[in-house]
């Protein structure tokens, strides 16, 4: 019987993507070591509701302060790992970073690993990462390119997330929107898709589109995992 490491989960943007983690980290470490092993794992889960506006004013760095904070709460509390459940704030990735002195598992970085084998990935996330440099940069490392829907699309994807997914609403409709979005990304090359949000997977997976669909959510979950189960690190 080994002793699992205990992660640190910085979590609640938002909660709904949160309970995915959770999950998929207890199935997970149960698959892999059996009995009734489940996940040793402490969730720190934010008011979403202070977050969103913060967003919207631009106070990245207010949220990296708060997220910094609880990092090395959970750190204290005897996380041996620490995680953020979320791509967006990500931006903020480096604040989170400095707070602690145990290993933080950033999830762009697993990303831009797992789908390196492609030279172009159409991208759907939040229109604050959509927008930003973070996830093109890294995956150039690797030799990809990443391709996002044109500004209205982008709104359609964005608006889903915030007004429907956040708060558990699954529906047909935009469901269509994001298969249309998909085909688009694909017309224009993309030879796989990511769904750079970690609520996403709520919606739509990869019988939604013609080309293999990754799921940010799972990827995280799957390498988390390793950092649990001694020995597991390749
Ligand atoms: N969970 C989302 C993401 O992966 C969006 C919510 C947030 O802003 O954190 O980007």
């Amino acid at each position: 019987m080994c002793e699992l490491h205990r992660l640190g989960l910085l979590g609640g943007m938002t909660w709904q993507s949160t309970a995915s983690y959770y999950r998929l980290l207890n199935e997970a470490v149960h698959d892999r070591v059996g009995g009734s092993a489940s996940a040793p794992v402490t969730i720190h889960s934010v008011d979403f509701g202070d977050f969103e506006p913060r967003q919207r004013a631009g106070d990245w760095a207010g949220q990296g302060r708060i997220l910094a904070e609880a990092a090395a709460a959970l750190q204290a509390g005897g996380a041996e790992t620490i995680a953020l459940a979320t791509n967006t704030l990500h931006l903020v990735a480096d604040q989170i970073r400095a707070a602690i002195t145990v290993p933080f598992v950033d999830l762009v970085d697993v990303v831009a690993e797992a789908v390196a084998e492609y030279a172009t990935v159409g991208l759907l996330a939040t229109n604050y990462t959509m927008t930003s440099d973070m996830y093109p940069k890294r995956m150039a490392d690797f030799g990809t390119q990443v391709i996002v829907p044109e500004a209205a699309e982008r709104e359609i994807v964005h608006n889903v997330i915030y007004d429907e997914l956040q708060v558990g609403v699954i529906s047909e409709r935009s469901r269509e929107a994001y298969r249309a979005i998909m085909a688009g990304l694909v017309a224009r090359g993309a030879e796989a898709i990511v769904l750079a949000c970690t609520e996403i997977g709520l919606l739509v997976d990869d019988s939604d589109a013609s080309v293999p669909v990754y799921d940010t959510t799972a990827l995280h979950c799957a390498v988390l995992t390793d950092y649990m189960i001694p020995g597991a690190l390749a």
